[in-house]
């Protein structure tokens, strides 16, 4: 069977986009496939009200393209979901990606062909495609978890999951709303819900940590300011763990005194962001340590939340940090509403959605409007909905029945040929996801441009390789704390997911590391045929 692409890209969020972009500008035939009618991936479905990143859009942004760079104007420090969404759609118009994205089309298996050394894609429209290289860009935070909570189809209003939002928007006025959920989507979306709504009903099973965005416009001096000295940014970004420009303090959080403690967290709390979980290098390592920057928020919350009770309730209680820190406009004040109450669900569940709202502990909750903020199949959701085939028939889902096994989270042994970007097993979700996104596009760019110099038509990672790197990961999990508690980093979220913290969380700088020493090695770990 004759090919016809040389790669074919499942996704065309911000790592579809510039794969395409890369493989085109190498002179590969490529061809994307998209599920949703345009661009942008999570920044297409993720349409709820407050919906913004929670990395500073200066940040938050490619680096790929010098031009790009400098001629987009970001216009807060946060950006909107809208904004993000106009900025994916820039950069398709810009880098004419379209011709080459097949839009309302579900990539539903892919079977390699080891005669034809090849991928056999086929979508949910019919179509059957060959392509020497698959590349999944399907995300990380992307197949939406909709809890089994018996009664769900009964519920008579209308049902929104923050993950695949209507795109006309909602309009709560004048309606009472039930938000399940406290992560970072229910966060951002809560406060603006409770604005519109005539009453809100929050159900909280884990309190979450939130630290305030600071949100404001840019102001263009200050855009200007970061435009001159952009690379140096860029540079500097990537020496840094998480892949985000910010000051890290090196102190260790219990060796300093308790008042020049409170100065760090003050100073970082007034000043906004993710940035806080850099107050200290010990945070994520030590648990003592870790207490003192949970004590601080949870004091915050105490001053803000004006009922005592609601402010216990929404004290989090668990390790600062372990579950994604959340970043807020507006969140704790949101409980001093007299139109808002919330409800602990930690230990008894939902028992039931009922026509109207809800039962919890044989109690009934009225509402008009159900929201479910209840997150995603992180990681590994996206592509084992796929039917993906590797030698010999082996299905994807059965080679990660006890967790995913990847070598360097970029591809895996019986599945030759296979590319994922931000796959687990590489640092993606704890990291600015633009970068890790870029190194891994540019990685595998480079690499389908080296087996093509070198006349080779198949590559793929060793056993020895995939085991040695699955040590790896597992050994850097097990040196912090954020693989102790229940978190959708581990799975915990989604009921019968094995337990495995998913992405690497050795650090950005290590990671590259890491992926140029294979590189300068030929390949190392890798059999080339
Ligand atoms: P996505 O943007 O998820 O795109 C994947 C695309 O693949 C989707 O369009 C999907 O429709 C498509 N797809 C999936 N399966 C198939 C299939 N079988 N066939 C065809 N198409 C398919 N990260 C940060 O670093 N900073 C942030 O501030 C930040 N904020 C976030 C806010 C929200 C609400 C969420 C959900 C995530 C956020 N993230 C953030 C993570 C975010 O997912 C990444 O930053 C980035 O947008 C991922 O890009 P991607 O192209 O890898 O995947
Ligand atoms: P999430 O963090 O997984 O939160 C889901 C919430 O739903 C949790 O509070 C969870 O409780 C709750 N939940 C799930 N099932 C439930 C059930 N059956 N009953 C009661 N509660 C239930 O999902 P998310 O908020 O969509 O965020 C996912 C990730 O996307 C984030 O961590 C972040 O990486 C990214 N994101 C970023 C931003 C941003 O600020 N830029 C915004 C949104 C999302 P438990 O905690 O008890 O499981």
């Amino acid at each position: 069977m004759s090919l016809d692409f040389d790669a074919v890209i499942v996704g065309a969020g911000f790592g579809g986009l510039y794969m395409l972009q890369r493989l085109r500008g190498a002179g590969f035939k490529a061809r994307v496939f998209e599920a949703g009618k345009g661009v942008g991936g999570t920044w297409y479905w993720n349409r709820y009200p407050g919906a913004r990143c929670d990395v500073e859009s200066v940040q938050y942004s490619y680096q790929f393209s010098p031009e790009l760079q400098q001629e987009w104007e970001w216009t807060e420090r946060y950006a909107t979901q809208p904004e993000l969404l106009r900025y994916a759609n820039h950069v398709a118009d810009r880098f004419d990606l379209r011709r080459d994205i097949v839009f309302e089309t579900r990539v539903t298996e892919a079977a390699f062909d080891e005669a034809a050394s090849a991928w056999q894609v086929a979508t949910d429209k019919g179509e059957k495609v060959m392509t020497r290289f698959l590349i999944t860009a399907m995300g990380c935070l992307s197949s939406p978890n909709t809890p089994k909570i018996p009664g769900l189809v009964d519920f008579k209003g209308p049902t929104y999951h923050t993950g695949n939002w209507p795109h006309e928007g909602v309009d709560f006025t004048g309606k009472t709303v039930g938000v399940i959920g406290t992560g970072s989507s229910a966060i951002q979306s809560i406060p603006i819900i409770a604005r519109q709504a005539t009453h809100l009903t929050v159900f909280q099973r884990t309190a979450n940590y939130t630290v305030p965005a600071h949100n404001r416009p840019l102001d263009p001096a200050y855009l200007h300011e970061v435009k001159a000295h952009y690379p140096e940014m860029r540079k500097r970004a990537k020496t840094m763990i998480s892949g985000i420009d910010f000051k890290v303090n090196i102190a260790s959080a219990i060796e300093t005194p308790e008042a020049e403690r409170r100065r760090q967290y003050q100073e970082r709390w007034d000043y906004g962001g993710l940035g806080f979980m850099a107050s200290f290098s010990d945070l994520m390592l030590n648990d003592r340590s870790n207490r003192t920057a949970a004590d601080f928020v949870r004091g915050k919350i105490r001053e803000v939340v004006k009922d005592p009770e609601t402010a216990e309730r929404l004290a989090p209680k668990n390790i600062i940090g372990c579950k994604r820190l959340c970043v807020d406009t507006g969140y704790w004040e949101t409980f001093n509403r007299p139109n808002v109450t919330l409800v602990d669900v930690s230990d008894q569940p939902i028992e039931r959605i009922t026509a109207n709202g809800l039962r919890v502990r044989g109690r009934d909750y009225i509402f008009d409007c159900l929201v479910l903020a209840t997150g995603f199949d992180a990681m590994t959701g996206a592509l084992l909905n796929v039917d993906v085939r590797g030698r010999g028939g082996q299905s994807l889902r059965d080679k990660w029945r006890d967790g995913p096994k990847t070598y360097l989270g970029l591809t895996m042994t019986g599945f030759p040929n296979l590319f994922t970007i931000t796959g687990p097993g590489s640092p993606s979700v704890l990291t600015n996801m633009l970068p890790s996104i870029e190194q891994h596009v540019e990685w595998i760019g480079d690499c389908l441009e080296y087996l093509r110099s070198r006349g080779a038509t198949v590559i793929e990672a060793s056993p020895a390789a995939e085991e040695a790197w699955g040590g790896e990961v597992g050994e850097a999990a097990g040196a912090t704390l954020r693989s102790t508690c229940n978190s959708w980093y581990v799975g915990a979220n989604i009921p019968g997911k094995p337990r495995v913290f998913m992405p690497y969380i050795g650090g950005f700088p290590a990671y590259i590391e890491r992926c140029e020493a294979v590189v300068k090695a030929g390949y190392a770990g890798f059999a080339l045929t």
